[in-house]
């Protein structure tokens, strides 16, 4: 025992003994509510990080003088027309408009005394719309949105001289989205509509305060969004409420040391680009690229789309000039040839930005376009000019399809892609579908025929990311293919409206790459690299990436395949128009010397027709305007069109005619098979064309039996029954109640059915109403009921009946049924053309073929080929299907027997069980108000065959949409040359080929249109490219006989590079073997002797 000793143990820390007071835990919900309070507008601006952000403001006269000149109208007049006129005194708080009219503001600056020496000087500028800055010698410096989207100009250093210095803002009037009533952008732009000028002020910004306001944001979005079971989120909540605690109003050295508070949570480099510096071991996962999204029409017109492309793009060279880091993807070669036409500085330090690897044009097409709607050929163009544009100009070509927001991707892309120079594809629309997610994030995607891309749909869900720090964490929680590869895309930026990054993004991101080195958990953003140098790294795993077969269907949007049919109808017109004139021109070029290809009008046609394709004109989601811009586009192209074909007509010495009579009468072909028709040749007479090659020479049709013509007969009262030698039709009060295959003595309407009955539904989707149709729509079916019939012809080689229709008091429709006579028993079908006056309201118009045809699955023809879909809802993605994409032909066909409808302007259809059914008419009212109202003349035909779905389908539909056209020659015909095709298959070949396109070579020195200094040189010699596609899905062989001089074959890729030499060909006979995969694209160069 004893006492107490040296050795007794000493307290070793300041640990007080006794509790100092209560102390308690951050009760999490109120902190990080507190958190936002720092910076909010409102009620706390004047006692928040707010009331400092701003170290001086100098508004109104003298310092900020504005006069403004109003354009008239909706003129949209260059700097140079706009400054030559008087300009009127004006002040903050004035209005301007009407929507879509223009107004040039002069505005002379003086920046006071008390503010030269600030850190940072800005005009802020907000109208609530859209503008330019323009200097006073007429350069466009940087766009400005309103409502706070983008409402800073920093001023030149010059400005702080103390002299008045002159600037132009030309303002626009609509805002991102367009000029909308209210706040539901959709609805249609309201004509009236004016924007206040509510801001126009020198301002000298506090930079601390700007920075730590994104300090604090940030690390405030880690306290409630990353996990309470992290400690990186306990340590965020600390952080911010420290940060508030330091803050002292007033006290400017306090901004700083909030900021030093915040590096603990952020490090210390996120003032600069090199907080991107990747430390060893601490790899990126996510690569952000710079994007603007901006749809060449869609709220806006085509002509406001050119002024967004410049104010975008000005936008992104002025931010790559500040942030190092900042580089940006830009796709659509149509805005480039804007930019390029219309704002010269603009392109120019575009161009410049581009040769230093910031700017990066991408994609490889002409707009982003629709990928349902458009023809095998109009994707193949789609391509063609697209790259010709990027490398004719950057001397470049895309290496990624790019297409975020297009409504679903045809089946046939990834051999397109491929074909045209790009092995990747992105996309993300289809995070957008409304019943089944789709499943993975990077992977193959398969054609038809088995090519492949690699397919990445950014896990941030979005292609216009404000690059939150949600943007940067959803892209690894919902990342769906972290099993092969954990890395993705951030493609960020203001979009839709256009826009691209702001400081603020890039201010975001850093801070963003700042948490992951410093504190962890929020996967690792880079910038500073390229869509390609991300694929690259993926294509090193392709092979352990998971498979995609078939198409991307989209989910949503299913209205799109009707809406807008004026504009539908012309796509398909110009697309054949243009097929047509490309094969006579080239004929005519190789025929007569004197006949120049018009390769510039052809290329004028195209591009128009590509621009008409864009995601949001051909699928109808635009506002009526753009549909004005198109109609006229359009008349454009069949103006040309029509010119065109008269003189490549002229050079095979024949013209179009009315009428003709038999001896003289001749037809215009450009389809590569035998045809044997019926041509009516003038009232009441009609003639046969028969053979292969464009020009086919009329002959006189014997109807030797009774059955060689066609018959109508009354049954009974408004009954009526055509016959031909294959059919038997009985119509009744419009439907058609009975359809009998003589031949293969079969009925195809079951007992009691009506074909050809139309439909109405009631059409109102959850939202989107000019894209939506939703699956509730099929449950408000009801049949509409027909007057009687009556007969409308009655000729031995076609008869018809008549039916009208009454939808409601003002709208119905006017129904012919014809039946021709089936020449040599050729496969025969039933003609319908209805007139359909419609003046509806959110109601869907459809026309029914219930067919005793038995199968799981119906055909549809898509762009170079046939999609399978399901005509079952056994599962939700097979119920998804409920309304699909057609082309020509849709088809139901069971073991030995079918049925095609075929149509000459439609894209939406629906198999249910053994029905099939046509949609023809919507009738949405946003964002067009009257969208599809008027009279509308639609033509279809049910095609019944033996046989499943074959050739003849094929070709049926090809001939139902380019129809004989009758011509006259004043030579005899036997002197024309034309009789025989210039290139054709043999008859031994496989009927699934389709020669689709014969063109002149781009680059033959006759024909190309490229500046000597173009990059694209012209060839020598005169050359064909021929298209050809295997069109059912089989193996294909065939044999190409050609008269034309060809002295050598190759075959090319989409882009007409040479891909090899074809060995085998027989020079002497003009004869090529071909052999397709199923499904192949194929396209040949014939150069020529
Ligand atoms: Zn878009």
């Amino acid at each position: 025992m004893g006492g107490e000793s040296a050795t007794q143990r000493k307290p070793i820390s300041a640990y007080p003994v006794r509790a100092p007071k209560p102390v308690g835990q951050y009760i999490a919900n109120i902190y990080k509510d507190r958190i936002s309070q720092f910076y909010a507008k409102g009620q706390w601006e004047n006692n928040n990080l707010n009331a400092m952000m701003f170290e001086g403001v100098a508004s109104g006269e003298p310092h900020v003088e504005l006069s403004v000149w109003d354009a008239p109208g909706q003129d949209r007049p260059t700097f140079d027309e706009a400054v030559k006129h008087e300009f009127r005194k004006t002040e903050v708080g004035a209005w301007f408009g009407p929507a879509w009219s223009t107004h040039w503001f002069k505005v002379i600056l003086t920046v006071p005394k008390d503010l030269r020496d600030k850190r940072l000087l800005e005009l802020h500028w907000d109208a609530n719309n859209e503008g330019m800055v323009w200097t006073h010698d007429g350069k466009p410096l940087q766009g400005l949105t309103g409502g706070g989207e983008r409402t800073e100009w920093i001023l030149p250093d010059s400005f702080r001289d103390g002299k008045e210095h002159t600037i132009y803002i030309e303002m626009a009037c609509n805002g991102m989205f367009g000029a909308a009533k209210g706040g539901d952008i959709i609805q249609p732009p309201a004509p009236n509509k004016h924007f206040r000028l509510d801001k126009a002020e020198i301002v000298a910004v506090n930079p601390d305060a700007r920075q730590l306001y994104i300090d604090i944001w940030i690390i405030g979005d880690a306290a409630r969004e990353f996990p309470s079971e992290s400690w990186e989120q306990h340590q965020a909540l600390k952080t911010c409420n420290e940060i508030i605690e330091a803050f002292e109003l007033g006290n400017k050295d306090s901004l700083k040391k909030c900021r030093e508070i915040a590096q603990q949570y952020l490090g210390p480099d996120v003032d600069s680009a090199r907080v991107y510096d990747t430390k060893k071991g601490k790899q990126p996962l996510v690569f952000g690229i710079g994007h603007c999204h901006i749809d060449s029409c869609w709220l806006w017109p085509w002509d406001e789309t050119k002024r967004k492309v410049a104010r975008s793009w000005s936008n992104q060279c002025d931010l790559m000039d500040r942030y190092p880091e900042l580089n940006f993807a830009c796709s659509q070669a149509q805005q480039y040839k804007w930019c390029k036409q219309l704002y010269p500085h603009v392109w120019e330090r575009v161009k410049r930005k581009v040769s230093e690897g910031r700017f990066h044009p991408i994609g490889g097409s002409w707009v982003e376009h629709d990928t349902n709607m458009p023809s095998g050929e109009s994707l193949v163009r789609q391509f063609l000019y697209g790259q010709r544009f990027f490398e004719s100009n950057f001397g470049k070509r895309s290496q990624t399809f790019w297409l975020p927001d297009t409504f679903g991707y045809s089946s046939q892309l990834p051999q397109l892609c491929r074909l045209s120079g790009m092995t990747r594809f992105l996309t993300q629309k289809l995070s957008w579908n409304n019943i089944n997610k789709f499943p993975h994030t990077t992977f193959n995607w398969v054609a038809l025929d088995g090519t492949q891309v690699i397919c990445h749909m950014p896990p941030s869900e979005t292609y216009t990311a404000e690059a939150h720090f949600s943007d940067v964490k959803r892209s690894m929680s919902q990342h769906k293919s972290l099993d092969q590869d954990h890395t993705s895309l951030l493609v960020f930026g203001k979009g839709d409206g256009g826009g691209g990054p702001t400081w603020q993004h890039l201010e975001k991101l850093r801070r963003c790459r700042g948490i992951s080195d410093t504190v962890g958990l929020l996967p690792r953003v880079s910038l500073g690299g390229s869509v390609d140098d991300f694929f690259d790294s993926l294509e090193r795993k392709a092979d352990s990436l998971v498979t995609w077969f078939g198409e991307l269907y989209f989910e949503l949007h299913r209205g799109t395949y009707t809406t807008q049919a004026n504009n539908k109808k012309f796509n398909r017109k110009a697309e054949f128009v243009l097929r047509d004139i490309e094969q006579l021109a080239t004929i005519a070029s190789l025929k007569e010397k004197d006949y120049k290809y018009p390769k510039k009008e052809i290329d004028e046609m195209w591009e128009a027709t590509l621009l008409c394709q864009f995601h949001d004109c051909l699928p109808g989601s635009s506002i009526e305007m753009c549909y004005d811009d198109s109609d006229k586009l359009y008349a454009q192209i069949f103006k040309t069109g029509a010119k065109l074909l008269k003189d490549a007509c002229k050079a095979l010495s024949v013209f179009e005619v009315e009428t003709t009579s038999m001896e003289r009468g001749i037809t215009l072909n450009t389809l590569p098979w035998y045809r044997e028709e019926l041509v009516e040749i003038s009232k009441g007479e009609f003639g046969l064309a028969k053979g292969v090659g464009p020009l086919l020479k009329l002959q006189q049709y014997e109807i030797r039996q009774e059955e060689d013509g066609v018959k109508l007969h009354k049954q009974s009262n408004g009954v009526f029954v055509l016959e031909n030698k294959r059919l038997k039709v009985r119509v009744e009060a419009g439907t058609i109640t009975s359809l009998y295959d003589k031949y293969d003595r079969r009925e195809i309407i079951p007992e009691g059915q009506r074909a050809n009955q139309f439909v109405l539904f009631d059409d109102k989707p959850l939202y989107w109403q000019a894209w939506d149709v939703e699956v509730y729509h099929l449950d408000t079916r009801k049949e509409l009921q027909s007057s009687e019939t009556q007969v409308h012809e009655e000729k031995s080689h076609r008869v018809s009946v008549i039916t009208k229709t009454k939808i409601s008091d003002e709208s119905h429709i006017s129904t012919i049924i014809s039946l021709s006579a089936a020449v040599n028993e050729l496969q025969s079908y039933v003609e319908v053309q209805s007139t359909v006056e419609w003046h509806e309201t959110m109601k869907f118009l459809k026309v029914e073929f219930p067919v005793d045809i038995r199968n799981t699955e119906a055909s549809y023809e898509t762009a170079f080929g046939i999609v399978r879909r399901p005509t079952h809802y056994n599962t939700s993605w097979d119920m998804a299907k409920f309304e699909v994409c057609c082309h020509k032909f849709a088809d139901l066909s069971e073991h030995g027997y079918g049925v095609s409808i075929l149509n000459d302007s439609k894209y939406g259809f629906a198999t249910t069980g053994s029905l099939m059914r046509l949609s023809l008419l919507r009738s949405s009212k946003a964002p067009d108000a009257h969208a599809d109202m008027g009279s509308h003349t639609i033509r279809w035909a049910i095609f019944p065959h033996t046989g499943s779905l074959g050739a003849m389908t094929v070709r049926k539909a090809y001939e139902f949409n380019n129809p004989l056209k009758l011509l006259e020659s004043p030579h005899d015909f036997a002197a024309l040359d034309e009789q025989e095709p210039p290139v054709w298959f043999t008859d031994n070949s496989n009927p699934s080929l389709i020669l689709d396109t014969i063109k002149r070579a781009e680059d033959d020195e006759d024909v190309s249109v490229e500046e000597d200094e173009s990059p694209l040189k012209k060839k020598k010699g005169q050359s064909v490219i021929l298209r050809i596609y295997d069109s059912l899905g089989g193996r294909a062989r065939g044999t190409i006989e050609t008269r034309w001089p060809v002295k050598r074959v190759s075959k090319v890729n989409l882009l007409e590079d040479e891909v090899e030499e074809v060995t085998g060909f027989d020079v002497a006979e003009g004869r090529f073997e071909v052999d397709l995969r199923p499904f192949e694209v194929a396209s040949y160069r014939l150069e020529l002797a």
